[in-house]
């Protein structure tokens, strides 16, 4: 079937391509949203939800969407739903990675994990699930792959970080790359 991917996100929706390969993933510009999705819950999980949910009323179309938090522990885990305007409105990654690096400085403490809901939503109803890789956050970025704070996220048992490792390790280990994976098998049925 069709489903589109909720996100403008070119990188997501290549991840998500090369995960799910038994469906065709079409991008907004496919259908031709080309406006901001709203996104104003307090949770990621609202978060996802909402997005998706926002496509199926407007378009009506079978579509999911993704939201991911980094939670840092030193941190008592923000920033987490606040990740993507950590650093304030209108800022963006480098920024988000300053202030994370800015914040931890002399903390011994590094652990974080990223936390992803996808939400599916098939003909009206809402199907989620979650995905997380635990790891700890570097003193300095390294690499140029990826996104977000991925140059500053070094993954359990690796010694290169999100950003140095090419898509398809990050796939098979990130986050969204789970909980895609989990929705993969859920729509096995619908094939
Ligand atoms: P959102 O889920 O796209 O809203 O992402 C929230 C924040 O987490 C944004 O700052 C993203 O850049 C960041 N983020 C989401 N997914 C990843 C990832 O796979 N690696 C690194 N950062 C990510």
């Amino acid at each position: 079937m069709d489903l589109v991917f909720a996100t403008g996100n070119l990188n997501k929706l290549r991840e998500a391509q090369e995960i799910i390969t038994n469906h065709k993933i079409l991008s907004l510009k496919d259908i031709n949203c080309l406006e901001d999705i709203p996104e104003t819950g307090n949770t990621i999980k609202d978060n996802a939800i909402e997005k998706a949910w926002y496509l199926w009323e407007k378009y009506k179309v079978n579509c999911f969407s993704d939201d991911t938090g980094l939670e840092v522990e030193a941190l008592g885990g923000e920033p987490g739903v606040y990740s993507a305007r950590y650093a304030g409105e209108g800022k963006n990654s480098e920024d988000n990675m300053k202030k994370l690096l800015k914040n931890l400085e002399g903390i011994e403490n590094r652990k974080a994990r990223f936390f992803t809901v996808v939400a599916l939503v098939l003909e009206g109803k809402v199907y989620c699930s979650e995905g997380i890789v635990n790891g700890v956050i570097t003193k300095e970025k390294h690499g140029k792959n990826g996104f977000g704070y991925d140059p500053v996220f070094l993954p359990e048992g690796f010694s290169r970080t999100m950003a140095e490792i090419s898509s398809e390790e990050k796939n098979k280990i990130s986050h969204r790359g789970a909980a895609l994976r989990k929705m993969g098998q859920f729509l096995l049925q619908f094939q």
